[in-house]
């Protein structure tokens, strides 16, 4: 009894020390609901990438997939993994840390869970690769394979605070997974355990849009078997594993585009082999670690507030989660990341993140274009490079500021006059808290 007590004391506190955003959005954009983050692993961008071809580390030209559907959106030309091994490249990913590792991931205000969550989203998952324990506690529900065999696949899920319908649906497609591998070997079951990834996840959008319409969410997708391809069938059955996903991704697309969901298509690292024909792939250590084939992964974005094309400029993996957070006018507030947003948004959004209330009004050209008020706003839909005016007026302060506004702007208004309300709040329950542990640590102890 006094351990419920303990965890709802718990609870409240951190429900008063978070609060909601209010999101004013000018000049009628179009934003998206929701997204996917669709990590390949091992799929190096100079297997499919036009502009690209891959080589061996013998220096002899190797084999490139055709593929039709994965290079349309908003494309980023180079971008690398800092570390091409795959626990390490997925911790850069969601925490836009180059320096990040397994454990940081589960660190507070560490990724971009932390920031979908803080903003209402769920953060549902279905991996085959990639994941590991401070990844999967981040996520809602996360459907994931608790091994990497292909042959004697073994799939798990973990739940925490499930959308209804989430848990039965996915426990549905973990028993679906025997129908995908059946009387199929070699390269047919690689892509067929990558299939039923793919169709998993599509199955968990579909669901989401149909029973919790309004429920937005982060959908993290890890496909393993062009990672595990290039390893043990290689080079020759590489670039046909990648032609297939090119093939079997199609429905996921046009979920994402019917839904108004924003798809991001990227990799952990890339694959490098020794020589043409060679039947082992490799990416994390020795002479394949340093071949641009496994540094250089894709990025490509499809959304309806992005712009589409090529980017040609020199981006890194940690580019990915601020960048994730700007498309979907979230506050770049990832506690680690050395990561920058790449300025892929067809307009600019400011955060305005203060200790307490504030009257904050937008000017361009000495008109008022918005004001609101609150702790937290999100005024989104700026033009790009256009000059304005913010001036918030506190209780006891006064802000005002030039913006150019080439990018997403975040900035925080700090009245120095110590906390407000809900801090004060926070501290007492706290310290409920910790005298209720010590009064029943000494009870135990009696
Ligand atoms: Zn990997």
């Amino acid at each position: 009894m006094k351990y419920v007590l303990l965890i709802s004391i718990l609870f409240v506190t951190f429900s008063v020390a978070s609060s909601g955003a209010t999101e004013i959005t000018l000049n009628n954009i179009q934003k998206p609901d929701s997204a996917i983050l669709f990590i390949v692993d091992g799929l190096g961008s100079s297997y499919f990438y036009p502009e690209l071809t891959p080589y061996a580390i013998d220096e002899s030209e190797i084999s490139k997939a055709l593929t039709r559907n994965l290079t349309s959106g908003t494309r980023l030309l180079d971008i690398r993994t800092p570390i091409p091994s795959t626990g390490q490249a997925h911790s850069v990913i969601v925490t836009g840390y180059s320096g990040a590792n397994e454990e940081i991931v589960g660190y507070p205000d560490a990724t971009i869970y932390d920031i979908t969550r803080q903003h209402g989203f769920v953060n549902l998952a279905v991996m085959e690769k990639g994941d590991f324990q401070n990844l999967r506690d981040e996520q809602d529900i996360i459907l994931f394979a608790q091994n990497n065999s292909i042959d004697k696949p073994l799939i798990s899920i973990q739940a925490n605070k499930a959308p209804s319908g989430i848990y039965e649906l996915m426990y549905d497609w973990k028993m679906k997974l025997p129908e995908y591998l059946e009387n199929r070997k070699g390269r047919e079951k690689y892509s067929a355990y990558n299939k039923w990834g793919i169709d998993s996840a599509n199955a968990v959008a579909v669901y989401m849009r149909k029973s919790h319409p309004s429920q937005r969410f982060l959908l993290t997708v890890n496909v393993g078997a062009i990672d595990s391809g290039g390893h043990n069938l290689g080079e020759d059955d590489y670039y046909l594993l990648i032609e297939d996903l090119d093939r079997d991704i199609y429905p996921l697309y046009t979920t994402a585009r019917e839904n108004n969901i924003a798809l991001f298509f990227t990799a952990d690292h890339g694959m490098s082999f020794a020589t043409k024909n060679a039947r082992r792939g490799g990416h994390a250590s020795g002479k394949y670690a340093i071949k641009l084939e496994s540094l250089k992964i894709p990025l490509v974005i499809m959304s309806q507030n992005t712009i589409p094309g090529v980017f040609n400029g020199e981006y890194r993996e940690g580019d990915i989660a601020p960048t994730l957070l700007s498309v979907l006018d979230l506050p770049n507030s990832l506690q680690y990341a050395d990561g920058k947003t790449i300025n892929v948004k067809k307009y600019a959004t400011i955060f305005v993140k203060a200790d307490k209330e504030y009257s904050v009004s937008l000017w361009n050209g000495g008109q008022k274009v918005s004001e609101s008020s609150g702790s937290e706003l999100i005024f989104a839909g700026m033009p790009l490079n256009t000059n304005y005016t913010i001036k918030a007026v506190g209780a006891d302060k006064t802000y005002e500021e030039k913006l150019f506004m080439d990018s997403d702007k975040l900035l925080k208004f700090d009245s120095g006059k110590g906390l407000d309300y809900r801090g004060i709040v926070a501290i007492i329950l706290i310290l409920f808290v910790i005298i209720g542990g010590i009064l029943i640590i000494r009870k135990i102890k009696d």
